[in-house]
């Protein structure tokens, strides 16, 4: 008998949907089988989702699925609002910075416009399958000439200043052209956010750039904000998957790969169901893919010890406050809904805060990202350098002390935040791992740093989406080129499996 698909796409995470999209758009027959009972993925849970601010999705996505960009998205620049130690924060709007003396500014201003282009350069890779360390084909050989040829464009200067930057540091390179404080603080956070990097670890440039391409898809800051709420996304994505003929089914977590001949076969529920298709699609991260629902008896040795020593320890937790009143701002004003709020005030107060999260321990001052969403009076942070295997474990005792400590220093930022909670949710990078089978808790399913990178993410020979069993892809955020709500791996993958014959 034939199976009743012709693809099973394990997880309904925003790359599991795009890639299902993709799939039932070119007439197969897709399933896709979510664990938990609400598709997105960390975008997708109202009640607390993992990722409040979801600005990268790519406009070449949502126009290769016809989203309704002109009622899904605004291209307009986030407003960020980064503050220093003391006085009123700094405004942020792309390459534009008020707040500074002029001279700052005009740094910046350069800095950034710089940044932007290169970044632009590199950013023609991210919808690109990485071309092989072996032997490449002519099109994977093309996407990397397509970089190339940006890079040249970028003209000799520019190019020689890429090459001489983008394996440094982001410590550096700030400290020589805008000197530290909030401005190079709100750039180091982008640089270092979701990994376990402090502004001084070398790549922190690449990871910078790395942000700008997949933030900033049009240059120049813009944004492609969805309107209302993210949920409007995941409907927009869901609907597209119905639309296109393919199904999705919630509260149906995968427990098992089946493989038949060498071929991946199918997938087997954790409620015993088996459910057959020639093409298996894993939004899960590569280690949950690979090592849980795969199982390393089809895996050779070598394979397993890469796929185990990949780095993909969390660092990220995300708190949300319910607040009584739209939180005021230090030195005057309320916190607009869905402006960004940055509390990392200094590079050097970013990599103390990475210090402690280096030999497993919290900070006492985090560095923070948080955005207001004024229908449901919630602040939800991201509070960077809490790391995944905090020794002693993540105990209540250890969420009361981060949630008392990220209060603290919004307090400083938002005075009087404190005595308007009325509740508060702690999420730490382990929790985030039991929910939403990411192998650590991580950001991006797997460190985003240079030898997890194109060819080599997520690690060396298991690259391209194209796992070892046949008829097996990744499609999340641990293939290339990495996590944020920007659907690039899940497009990626679909076209990757559909050039191979794709059933
Ligand atoms: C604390 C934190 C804050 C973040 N904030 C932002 C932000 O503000 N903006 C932004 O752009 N990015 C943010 N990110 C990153 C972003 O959330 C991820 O990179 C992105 O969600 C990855 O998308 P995905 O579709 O690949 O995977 P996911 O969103 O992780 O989705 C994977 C899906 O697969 C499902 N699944 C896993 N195993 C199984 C199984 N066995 N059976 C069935 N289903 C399964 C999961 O339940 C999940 O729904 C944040 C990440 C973290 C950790």
């Amino acid at each position: 008998m034939s199976p009743r698909y012709d693809a099973i796409l394990i997880g309904a995470g925003h790359n599991g949907l795009v890639a299902a999209a993709t799939l039932a758009r070119k007439g197969r027959k897709v399933l896709v089988l979510e664990a938990r009972d609400h598709p997105g993925g960390m975008l997708g849970d109202p009640a607390f989702r993992v990722a409040p601010l979801p600005y990268a999705l790519r406009p070449e996505i949502a126009k290769a699925l016809q989203l309704d960009q002109t009622m899904l998205y605004k291209a307009k620049p986030l407003d960020v609002l980064s503050f220093g130690a003391d006085g009123p924060p700094l405004r942020v709007a792309g390459g534009l910075a008020t707040g500074v003396d002029i001279a700052t500014a005009e740094a910046y201003a350069a800095l950034y416009a710089r940044l932007g282009r290169q970044a632009k350069a590199l950013g023609a890779m991210l919808l690109e399958t990485p071309p092989s360390l072996g032997k490449a084909n002519l099109s994977e050989m093309a996407g990397f000439a397509r970089m190339a040829l940006k890079m040249r464009l970028l003209g000799k200067t520019e190019m020689r200043d890429l090459l001489r930057i983008i394996l440094s540091n982001a410590w550096d390179l700030l400290n020589d052209e805008i000197g530290d404080g909030p401005l190079a603080g709100l750039l180091a956070l982008d640089a270092t956010l979701g990994g376990a990097m402090g502004p001084r670890s070398p790549g922190t440039v690449l990871t910078l750039l790395y942000r700008m391409a997949s933030h900033s898809p049009h240059g120049h800051g813009l944004r492609l904000m969805p309107q209302g709420s993210p949920d409007a996304l995941v409907t927009a994505l869901a609907d597209c998957v119905k639309a296109a003929g393919g199904e999705i089914r919630t509260g149906a977590p995968v427990e098992r790969i089946l493989v038949e001949g060498d071929r991946a076969a199918g997938v087997r529920l954790a409620s015993g169901e088996e459910i057959t298709a020639p093409l298996v699609l894993s939004n899960a991260s590569p280690k949950t893919t690979l090592i849980t629902l795969l199982g390393v008896a089809h895996l050779d040795g070598e394979f397993v010890r890469r796929c185990r020593s990949m780095a993909s320890k969390g660092m990220v937790s995300r708190l949300d406050f319910d607040v009584a009143e739209p939180p005021a701002v230090r030195c005057g004003g309320a916190l607009l809904s869905g402006q960004r709020l940055v509390v990392a005030p200094s590079m050097q107060a970013i990599e103390t805060a990475f210090n402690a999260a280096k030999y497993r321990n919290l900070p006492d001052r985090p560095a923070l990202e948080a955005v207001y969403d004024g229908a449901t009076r919630r602040l939800s942070v991201s509070a960077q350098f809490t790391p995944y295997d905090l020794a002693g474990g993540w105990t209540d005792e250890a969420k009361a002390k981060l949630s008392a400590s990220v209060l603290a220093v919004l307090e400083e930022a938002l005075p009087g935040i404190a005595s308007t909670v009325t509740g508060s949710r702690v999420m730490s990078p382990a929790d985030i791992e039991a929910g939403y089978g990411a192998a650590g808790g991580h950001w991006h399913h797997g460190e985003l740093r240079v030898d997890q990178l194109l060819m080599l993410r997520p690690f060396d020979g298991a690259a391209r989406y194209r796992m070892p069993v046949a008829g097996l892809y990744l499609c999340g955020a641990g293939a290339h080129p990495g996590g944020d709500i920007s659907g690039a791996a899940g497009f990626n993958a679909a076209r990757a499996a559909l050039r191979d014959g794709g059933h």
